[in-house]
């Protein structure tokens, strides 16, 4: 069975008796945990989700996201350049989880030697840096495709027990592929790290893609593009490999709305397994 997984919600304003109803926002997306939703507004709108404000191109698109564990519900404010405002609950259909055991991992990947610690923290602000990064280009309207062909072998959210212990969930879709399979940009967007050997991810890519989402790719086996580059959807970014902590060559793809994990695999036709 294929989920229903993207929803088309067009909100309208109904003017006082005999007016035609005017658009107030329209939205486009995945309406459930780990979804992104994309939308248009009245130009000069401000947006709020759950009291955060969302930022608003000049031409009225924004985007945000819903987090793995997002409530049920969700509210958007919408303030009208004429200081008119709305309340709009939207519905965040909740998903289940699996539970992945990953075993034969080197010890020192999982529970890093101290002597690695300050290496990974250098690494740590590099990527909280990219993560907070808020530019006003919508390149994530270009649309989205796979960034790789393969198999998929990890999925977004699972519960993730590495050698035994318990650790954070796995926020991102694992696409196996031979070494040297072609990676692409599956979106539009801007370069913003493209840094060889990190502990963890080894050679990864992060990409801007406007508004406060990233997307990342990690344990490349080579790095085709550089930092500050404008690259298009389709574009060959890198080739999958098996550098930092895995156990087999594969891509690791993870898209975030700043630090929100999103689950970029609602962003692409489905794929078996690919939604867990
Ligand atoms: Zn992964």
């Amino acid at each position: 069975m294929r989920h229903v997984v993207a929803a088309l919600l067009i909100l309208t304003l109904a003017w006082p008796s005999g007016a035609i109803a005017q658009e107030v926002v329209t939205l486009e997306g995945s309406f459930r945990q780990g979804g992104l939703v994309t939308g248009r507004t009245q130009p000069g709108a401000t947006l709020e989700l759950d009291g955060k404000p969302v930022r608003v191109a000049a031409d009225g698109a924004f985007l945000f996201g819903f987090g793995r564990d997002a409530k049920p519900k969700a509210t958007l404010k919408v303030r009208l350049p004429d200081g008119h405002e709305e309340l709009h609950t939207l519905e965040v259909t909740q998903r289940d989880y699996r539970v992945q055991r990953i075993d034969g991992l080197p010890p020192k990947k999982v529970t890093p030697p101290p002597e690695a610690m300050e290496r990974i923290g250098q690494e740590r602000k590099k990527k909280a840096e990219a993560f907070r990064a808020d530019l006003p280009e919508s390149w994530f309207r270009s649309g989205w495709i796979w960034p790789a062909e393969g198999r998929i072998s990890g999925v977004y959210g699972s519960q993730r027990i590495l050698n035994g212990e318990p650790r954070r969930p796995h926020y991102g879709v694992d696409v196996a592929g031979p070494e040297g399979t072609p990676v692409v940009a599956p979106a539009d967007g801007r370069v913003v790290l493209a840094m060889p050997q990190m502990y963890f991810e080894g050679n990864a890519i992060f990409l801007d893609h406007g508004h406060g989402l990233k997307s990342v790719y990690m344990h490349l086996s080579e790095l085709d593009v550089t930092e500050g580059q404008i690259v298009r959807r389709g574009e060959r970014i890198g080739a999958i490999g098996a550098t930092g902590r895995v156990t087999g060559a594969h891509l690791h793809w993870a898209l975030y709305w700043f630090r929100l994990p999103l689950d970029p695999a609602l962003l692409v036709p489905e794929r078996p397994g690919s939604r867990g």
